[in-house]
């Protein structure tokens, strides 16, 4: 970070710029925020994000107004997805992520250590999106639900993505293991609409918001591929014995072909931190983006998984982990809490 910095105020030097633009630049703070794959939701929120922080970040600096926050700058690069990034945030390589409200739960109480690392420290800032957790099957190999899916080709997602931790958590309440299946794949979120495409795989598990571009693929490419209902008593079981999980309906019409709602169980997508992160820039994240969440390049308007974005659920849905003083800080001054 430091030589991010100097670098920097070494080339304002060099292009004889005043020292009161240098002020400026050291002031600048860096910071990372870890998304999923490139055709997912998450790689947008995090970029939505980055982008309102820029935004406040120029006007605080145009404006030159005293007590208004630093300049923050950030990058939201395409990542594995939840439990890589939380991973990330407790190694203190990056500051925030997006990541399924289950794998938050589990991160912060230890309660599923094998499938991601206990992090007492991590902390909640808000929750975005909902996610149900969808397999979509290429019409051709008729799965019609879970059972379906017996001696078929299933892609169970990338380690370090929560769609493989909820793909496991399924299958583990179904009784089934990769045996199941004909044989199991660990492609990327934007490899696994290609692979269905072309037949090499007969369906895969996600979870991710709607309506998105990568499905809407799916459904128009050769696998005319739709998502099956998950439901049934172990589903429910899921749903009732915990708070992280909830039944999740995806309307019909939501993607060309689909002609009835699919029934299954979701989490929410929830941006994340460490304890460690200082409450001046968790505030200035959580106010960039209340306060650009309406109108046209609002947050809301960056995708249409975000159009139901409500600053009430934001700031209690899907959040198990304690919430950042920072972001506590702006909602109580925005009379939110
Ligand atoms: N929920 C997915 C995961 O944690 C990512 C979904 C997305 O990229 O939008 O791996």
């Amino acid at each position: 970070m430091k030589k991010i910095i100097s670098t920097i105020s070494a080339v304002l030097v060099l292009f004889g710029l005043s020292s009161s633009v240098i002020s400026v630049a050291k002031a600048t703070e860096f910071f990372t925020i870890g998304t999923g794959g490139p055709t997912g939701v998450y790689f947008q929120t995090g970029n939505a994000i980055c982008q309102m922080v820029h935004k406040a970040a120029t006007s605080a600096d145009h404006g030159r107004k005293k007590g208004t926050s630093k300049p923050y700058r950030c990058t939201a690069p395409s990542t594995g997805g939840s439990t890589y990034n939380i991973g990330k945030i407790m190694q203190g390589e990056f500051q925030f992520g997006v990541a399924q409200s289950d794998w938050q739960y589990h991160a912060y109480n230890g309660s599923k250590p094998e499938k991601v690392k206990p992090f007492n420290g991590l902390r909640a800032v808000f929750s975005v999106h909902p996610e149900p957790f969808q397999i979509w099957a290429r019409k051709k190999a008729k799965v019609k639900d879970f059972q379906g899916l017996k001696g078929k080709v299933v892609n169970i997602g990338n380690p370090g993505s929560g769609q493989r931790g909820t793909m496991e958590v399924l299958m583990e309440a179904k009784g089934v293991d990769n045996s199941y299946f004909k044989s199991t794949q660990e492609l990327t979120s934007s490899q696994q609409v290609k692979a269905l495409c072309d037949g090499a795989i007969d369906a895969f598990g996600y979870s991710v918001g709607f309506p998105n571009g990568a499905m809407e693929e799916a459904a128009v490419c050769a696998a005319k591929a739709m998502p099956i209902n998950l439901t049934g008593s172990e589903v429910q079981k899921l749903i009732d014995d915990n708070g992280f999980y909830a039944k999740a309906v995806i309307p019909k019409g939501t993607y060309t072909g689909q002609k009835k709602d699919v029934t299954t169980f979701g989490v929410m997508a929830t941006v994340v931190t460490s304890a460690d992160v200082s409450e001046e820039m968790v505030y200035t994240v959580t106010k960039a983006v209340f306060e650009n969440l309406e109108g046209r390049y609002g947050f809301k308007d960056q995708h249409d998984a975000f159009k139901f974005l409500d600053p009430k659920n934001m700031i209690k849905n899907g959040l198990s982990a304690p919430l950042h003083p920072g972001a506590v800080k702006y909602y109580k001054e925005k009379g939110l809490m």
